[in-house]
């Protein structure tokens, strides 16, 4: 039976390029996004293009209720979900001292309540089936620390400490949870940065040049294939050597 993949924020940077992976791996793949809709369907007609299968889905994963309503769609209408990337994520930088509190709340609510509204949801059925895979996309700043990222850098931090502790309810079913910590990864997120800033981080990277999406999703398919199936509670860092652990 074909499997399903769940993957938020799909339709634009890493996570486009994992939905892609996966549809290239005979996953049926929901492609998540929130507004970018022309975009997600680009990747859906690629994924097909490729002979893979696919469907979008807008959700916005900050919202509980649209989550439920997804994940009770996907297994409806598929039978299972075997695969969930929590990916969307956003960003809204500046120094703590002139941080506003909704920009605080804004980080924390898409890319950590997000990932506990997918996860929340979609344990049940993997529960039910004893099987499944959950992958959180985190960030090496939530091991490094950032300046002028206090909000993004404690969304990432909590979803590292969500994933060892959803990783030890999850286990005995046989499910496994992990996250990745990209480094410097090209895409839109990092398209906006000065050259300046670029050169500098380029400097901290052993292995002397940035990460690419593919990278990423690299590390989702092995972790999501059986080949890991004893890797649980991790975060894999794929970051060039710019933080080692
Ligand atoms: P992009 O900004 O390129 O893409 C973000 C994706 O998330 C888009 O598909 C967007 O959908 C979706 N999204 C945003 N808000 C929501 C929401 N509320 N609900 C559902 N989907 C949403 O980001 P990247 O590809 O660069 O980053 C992907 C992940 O990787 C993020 O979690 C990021 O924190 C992480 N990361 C990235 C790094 C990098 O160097 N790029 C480094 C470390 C971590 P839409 O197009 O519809 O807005």
């Amino acid at each position: 039976m074909t499997k399903t993949a769940l993957v938020t924020g799909a339709s634009r940077g890493i996570g486009r390029g994992i939905a892609l992976a996966l549809g290239s791996e005979g996953y049926h793949v929901i492609v998540n996004y929130s507004g970018s809709e022309d975009k997600a369907k680009q990747v859906v007609a690629e994924i097909e293009d490729a002979g893979g299968s696919a469907e979008i889905h807008q959700c916005h994963v900050e919202i509980y209720d649209d989550v439920k309503k997804m994940i009770k769609h996907i297994t409806d209408a598929h039978g299972s979900i075997d695969l969930v990337v929590n990916n969307a994520g956003v960003t809204k930088d500046g120094l703590l001292m002139r941080m506003k509190e909704a920009d605080f709340d804004r980080v924390i609510d898409v890319n950590l309540k997000g990932t506990y509204n997918v996860i929340q949801n979609v344990s049940r059925p993997m529960l039910k089936q004893k099987s499944g895979k959950i992958i959180n996309i985190s960030s090496i700043v939530a091991s490094l620390g950032n300046a002028g990222q206090a909000n993004y850098v404690a969304s990432k931090a909590g979803i590292d400490g969500l994933t060892r502790s959803v990783a030890r309810e999850l286990a005995p079913k046989g499910i496994t949870v992990n996250a990745i910590a990209p480094g410097f990864i090209e895409s839109e997120m990092t398209d906006v940065l000065s050259d300046e800033i670029k050169e500098g981080m380029l400097g901290q990277i052993p292995l002397n040049h940035f990460g690419s999406v593919e990278d990423i999703a690299d590390t989702v398919t092995f972790l999501a294939s059986g080949r890991a199936d004893y890797i649980t509670g991790q975060t894999i860092h794929v970051n060039g050597g710019m933080y080692m652990g």
